[in-house]
């Protein structure tokens, strides 16, 4: 979730499929007959709390066999799509990269100097780089500055 933010817009919605792993048939349909409740049945493959929100968002968990074919179906689908539009980030205090910064086309790509003002150098944080979490801006970080330093 925190790297798909990094390509999140305000007021997008975000579709999220909750069991990648597993085909839309399998869990429900092996267990159209049983009384087990849907919670029960989710909560194999799912948190426990999450598998009773979600079903509450359903208006509620009910034993598998009072669902028709049909629902089943469409809990499958709602399982694999599940979409969400997000009210927000947390914001810069959260944020663990920014976007933005300083154009790399204004800047020499050997020494980090702006092509226009001789002298001044930028690095790291403060260019437009953005990296996936992992390190890479650390890396970038790092690298940047080496360069720099090797010419002011
Ligand atoms: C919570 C968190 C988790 C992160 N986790 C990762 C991660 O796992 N992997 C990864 O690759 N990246 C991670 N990052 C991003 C990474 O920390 C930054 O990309 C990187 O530190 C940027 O380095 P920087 O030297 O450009 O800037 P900074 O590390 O921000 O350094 C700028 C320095 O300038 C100082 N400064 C500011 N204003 C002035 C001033 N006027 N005078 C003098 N000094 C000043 C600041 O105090 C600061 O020490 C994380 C960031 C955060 C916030």
């Amino acid at each position: 979730m925190l790297q798909a933010s990094s390509y999140w817009k305000e007021g997008d919605a975000l579709v999220v499929d909750l069991l990648p792993d597993q085909s839309e048939a399998d869990l429900l349909f092996e267990h159209h007959s049983s009384a087990k409740e849907l919670a029960s049945i989710l909560d194999q493959k799912l948190p426990r709390r999450f598998a009773v929100e979600w079903c509450a968002s359903l208006g509620g968990s009910k034993p598998a066999n009072r669902y028709s074919r049909k629902d089943l179906e469409e809990i499958a689908y709602g399982l694999h799509h599940w979409t969400i539009r997000p009210s927000g980030t947390e914001g810069f205090g959260k944020a663990e990269v920014t976007m933005g910064g300083v154009d790399t086309d204004d800047l020499s790509s050997k020494t980090m100097e702006a092509r226009t003002v001789p002298g001044l150098y930028f690095v790291g944080e403060c260019v437009d780089v953005t990296g996936w979490l992992g390190g890479y801006n650390f890396q970038w970080a790092w690298s940047s500055g080496w360069v720099a330093g090797q010419y002011v």
